[in-house]
């Protein structure tokens, strides 16, 4: 059964009389991995600003988990209500190896003063999972510092994970990443897509391409198109939008 996770609803919001975002629509689905493209100035991290609460609509409503509106949430509550939101640079903590760094996250989840507690059957369990589906469980007992950039994201991704998150929100993941590991995070993605909603703003087109069962695609804060790679890349509007600016979906170049 669909069962919408996140639903954004006729949601505006204006900067100095500038709409950045104008009434947009916008839902997803638990169980699914959704890109969201556009044009530099298009609302993207807008859009997740919105949704984390770091950013007030002017209008509408942004209902989460079948009646939450977070409209009315603060930043950090996020965690606690299932929403995970991973920014750009990595930030792990460099002296710590990989597993302390996750338990030092799956200890956010819990009261602030059980932060140091030790590790419990169940956290551990998490651990070791979220570190399964990183691809990271051979790197458990080295430094954070010492993981490559790919790794370090990972790593990022795998500290939400342990969190358990229904939402997880990523801000151009691959940025940054060689191939071979922009690759592994697309499977990774999709790994998780299965069982969470992730929303992935991503500007790779040749991995958009690739990974991508369904895209949405925003200019001037609204919702142009929607749907997979091909619907979506053949939609006049989504060229016209994109015209003079990098011809996304037609060529190999990002931006
Ligand atoms: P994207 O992430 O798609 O490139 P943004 O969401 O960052 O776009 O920005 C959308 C528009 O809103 C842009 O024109 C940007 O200049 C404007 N904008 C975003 N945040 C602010 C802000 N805090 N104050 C004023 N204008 C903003
Ligand atoms: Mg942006």
């Amino acid at each position: 059964m669909v069962q919408n996770i996140l639903s954004v609803e006729e949601v505006s919001v204006t900067f100095d009389g500038f709409t950045a975002i104008d009434s947009l629509n916008f839902s997803v689905e638990l169980g699914e991995l959704r890109f969201i493209i556009g044009p530099n100035g298009a609302g993207k991290t807008t859009l997740l600003d919105l949704i984390t609460g770091k950013t007030k609509p002017d209008h509408g409503r942004i209902v989460f988990d079948g009646g939450i509106d977070l409209t009315k949430r603060q930043e950090h509550d996020l965690v606690r209500l299932g929403i995970g939101r991973k920014f750009q640079t990595p930030s792990v903590f460099a002296s710590l190896t990989v597993y302390e760094n996750m338990e030092l996250s799956i200890g956010f989840r819990s009261k602030l003063g059980q932060l140091f507690k030790s590790v419990n059957n169940e956290d551990s369990d998490r651990i070791a999972k979220a570190l399964a589906m990183v691809r990271l469980v051979h790197r458990s007992d080295i430094s954070a510092g010492v993981l490559s950039h790919g790794e370090k994201q990972w790593l990022e991704i795998g500290m939400l994970l342990v969190q358990d998150p229904k939402l997880l929100l990523l801000d151009e993941p691959v940025a940054g990443m060689t191939h071979r590991e922009r690759m592994e995070t697309g499977e990774l993605l999709n790994d998780i897509g299965n069982e969470r909603a992730v929303v992935v703003v991503e500007h790779d087109m040749e991995f958009v391409r690739q990974f991508a069962r369904k895209i949405t695609v925003l200019h001037e804060g609204r919702v142009i198109s929607e749907g997979s790679v091909e619907t979506v890349g053949s939609d006049q509007r989504v060229v016209k939008a994109y015209l003079g600016r990098s011809r996304a979906l037609q060529s190999n170049t990002g931006n």
